[in-house]
């Protein structure tokens, strides 16, 4: 699971940013202010920062000069305003990736997702955790409750397509890209390898756990035990 840090004063703006990457399978932290972000870079080591150009302490190009002074971590910058020469300033001071406020949700996580992807944070020595799901990709080794899964490449390759996406529906088109570099091959293909990958994970398309398919539109991976938590509460 990645860790994504919000630095953002409006508090109606980070509710909805928390929120919204949360139910996409990120673990969150929030800051209200520049150095109260910094402070939570430097201690809990975020995978990604999403900050807002323009906070009550500190300039937002200040913040991203700290940020980069204390390490690598991917940032996106979001601002209210489509002010070209704050981008460039932002980009220059070593940003990432930017989104212009109003924006829409799906445009930030996916920013979120190709930043992470370019970072190469999935590729790194962390292992994704998905409920008791645990895959690492460097080594290409996946457990469940700490059982090795023995998958072919295919299935490797589909579990972690669709793990790097935690929570999102992923189209069979998308899948097909990614795992099958043929983005025009047939469903069916993606279908069979589902069902050997849900065989492997100890279920079945009726009785889904981990993989939830969505009818006409594709299928995600998502954390059955968050699953029952949500239910029960
Ligand atoms: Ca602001």
């Amino acid at each position: 699971m990645t860790t994504i840090l919000v630095i953002e004063d409006d508090p109606s703006i980070r509710a909805a940013l928390e929120q919204g990457l949360v139910e996409r399978g990120h673990s969150v932290q929030s800051a209200a202010t520049g150095i109260a972000g910094l402070e939570a870079v430097l201690g809990d080591h975020p995978d990604l920062v999403l900050l807002d150009l323009g906070l009550p302490d500190v300039d937002g190009l200040t913040v991203i000069g700290m940020i980069r002074a204390a390490g690598s971590v991917p940032i996106i910058v979001l601002t209210a305003v489509d002010d070209d020469p704050t981008m460039v300033a932002a980009l220059d001071a070593g940003a990432d990736d930017y989104v212009v406020k109003p924006f829409g949700f799906e445009q930030v996580t996916a920013r979120v997702r190709a930043v992470l992807r370019r970072t190469h944070r999935h590729a790194s020595s962390d292992p994704i955790r998905v409920g008791e799901l645990t895959i690492h990709a460097p080594t290409r080794t996946a457990t469940l409750a700490d059982r090795p899964l023995e998958l072919t490449r295919r299935e490797f390759d589909l579990l972690l397509a669709l793990a790097a996406r935690t929570g999102e529906v992923v189209s069979k088109r998308t899948l097909l890209a990614d795992v099958w570099q043929h983005a025009d091959g047939s469903d069916r293909t993606v279908d069979v390898h589902l069902s050997w990958l849900r065989r492997k994970l100890g279920e079945t398309a009726a009785q889904p756990r981990y993989l939830q398919s969505v009818r006409g539109v594709g299928v995600r991976l998502v954390d059955p035990t968050a699953q029952q938590d949500r239910k029960s509460s």
